[in-house]
């Protein structure tokens, strides 16, 4: 199977919860995959997938589902034209000096955004979910993207790339946002 047939199987799986900050999962620094977990990441792919397609969202840590080891899940491509991918220990090897603003969001943090700066562009190296080494540049949404969900496996919300004074005021706002829900 490869990341689209994991992406399709999502279509009927039923859709794994994700968690809500301050969740402690959210904060604690993910441990590397290694090929005994593979057989269970495989299992959960297709959930992962199916809860961020619902969302509707463009990438998902594993940490947000509960399982704090360095996996992740993105796509950036629209309904029809899907484009998706398992990153397994993904890392940033390379960031382009040049650093841009855009409006993210989270998940984990529902109907919060704000805008964040980060490099344009960066080098990422990760494993497929077939154990294949890849490297590839990426910039634009899907840069943005998998950034962000890399921050996820060291604990990091995008909140934490803010001020302190915005970043305790999303979390307020978050807080009661939740609080009303229930
Ligand atoms: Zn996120």
């Amino acid at each position: 199977m490869n990341d689209a047939d994991y992406a399709r199987a999502g279509a009927a799986a039923t859709p794994t919860s994700i968690l809500i900050a301050p969740a402690p999962v959210l904060r604690q620094k993910a441990r590397p995959v290694q090929p005994e977990d593979m057989s269970a990441l495989k299992a959960a792919l297709p959930g992962m997938f199916s809860a961020m397609y619902a969302a509707p969202g463009i990438g998902l840590a594993a940490p947000q589902v509960g399982v704090s080891q360095r996996y992740v899940i993105v796509d950036v491509g629209e309904e029809e034209e899907r484009q998706p991918m398992v990153l397994i220990n993904p890392e940033v090897i390379q960031e382009s000096q040049v650093l841009s603003p855009y409006e993210e969001g989270c998940l984990s943090l529902p109907n919060q955004y704000a805008e964040v700066i980060r490099p344009d562009a960066v080098k990422v190296r990760w494993r497929s979910v077939d154990g294949e080494l890849c490297e590839r540049e990426v910039d634009g949404l899907l840069g943005r993207c998998i950034q962000h969900e890399i921050d996820h496996l060291d604990g990091v919300l995008f909140v934490d790339h803010l001020s302190t004074l915005r970043r305790n005021m999303i979390m307020r706002r978050l807080a009661k946002e939740q609080k009303l829900k229930r």
